[in-house]
């Protein structure tokens, strides 16, 4: 078996000027990452405006492959605007059942076919004010339909994926998406805009993941500022994260209460042993009543288990 190849060692002051040069070789290290993923687009099937736009809409906060495979039944039976806003959510949820939020995803793609009936005459509109005032549609989804389909974004489409990279990259120091998608703006030449989210895109999907990033495969390892370290760079909290934290603080907690307790000659009172306890429950599990898992909030739990469509 071949031994591992060496990890590289870059130094903090080559790490420093990497960063410093990174937004004014940001069109090169495009340009490179490009020709490492040629074939970078769109990866929902679409066979018209239509569904791309209702692909995109339910694309949020799932991935492209659980929509890919929804979505040809749903166009099966709803083919373009006036049929699915004739349509009920509750007739569509069924439908869309697979993916997070169908409910409300069901309930905003029958609001937005509607729109397009009663404002568009059926069509997709062309430009960001006309699309942005469709139900589901922000600035994100717009961008990517004016991308894809007419190469006319008014900006740069920013995902997690996006987000990671361009911090990884060193393009931008930002956290919010506003300020990413200004930075990435003023970095790369307009006629890029839509083709860099498709690279950054699949250059996120296919080598530099959020966990353990392949940066000995990644064709621009020599210029970024991250690379070979970037596991902590650009990524969100993980569940494992927050779980290793929330001990190491329950473990403070705990030492200083046994601190204490070691120091005085009283033993813990019955009172005291109960209020621990119930403390560590609820580290551990959240409130007893009231509460609400934060990534659930504001989403409506199912009640019932999805129909299966009738095809
Ligand atoms: S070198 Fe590593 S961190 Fe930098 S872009 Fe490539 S894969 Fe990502």
């Amino acid at each position: 078996m071949s031994e591992p190849a060496a990890i590289p060692v870059i130094g903090r002051a080559d790490r420093r000027e990497r960063l410093r040069r990174a937004p004014s070789i940001a069109p090169k290290t495009l340009a490179r990452l490009a020709k490492q993923h040629p074939n970078a687009k769109t990866e929902l099937d679409y066979r018209s405006p239509f569904e791309l736009v209702v692909s995109v809409v339910l694309s949020a906060q799932t991935t492209d492959v659980g929509v890919n495979k929804a979505t040809p039944r749903l166009f099966a039976k709803y083919p373009d605007a006036a049929a699915l806003a004739a349509a009920e959510p509750i007739e569509i949820e069924p439908y869309v059942a697979t993916l997070g939020f169908f409910r409300m995803k069901a309930k905003a793609i029958v609001g937005l076919a509607r729109a397009l009936v009663e404002k568009h005459g059926g069509e997709v509109p062309q430009t960001m004010a006309e699309l942005v005032k469709l139900a589901g549609v922000g600035r994100k989804t717009a961008n990517v339909v004016l991308g894809v389909l007419w190469n006319e974004p008014e900006g740069v489409v920013v995902d997690t994926h996006v987000i990671r990279l361009s911090q990884r990259l060193g393009w931008t120091k930002n956290r919010d998406p506003e300020k990413i998608e200004r930075d990435l703006c003023a970095i790369l030449p307009r006629p890029e805009w839509d083709h860099a989210a498709h690279v950054l895109i699949f250059h996120g999907r296919r080598v530099c993941f959020a966990r353990k990033p392949a940066c000995p495969e990644c064709r621009v390892n020599d210029v970024c500022p991250a690379a070979f370290e970037a596991e902590h760079v650009g990524r969100k909290s993980l569940p494992g994260d927050l779980k290793a934290r929330a001990a190491k603080k329950a473990g403070a907690k705990t030492s200083k209460t046994t601190r204490s307790r070691a120091g005085s000659t009283a033993p813990p009172t019955k009172a005291g042993r109960k209020g621990d306890q119930e403390r560590a429950r609820t580290r551990k599990e959240g409130p007893k009543q009231g509460g609400r898992a934060p990534e659930r909030a504001g989403a409506r739990r199912p009640t019932a288990s999805p129909r299966t469509p009738k095809s």
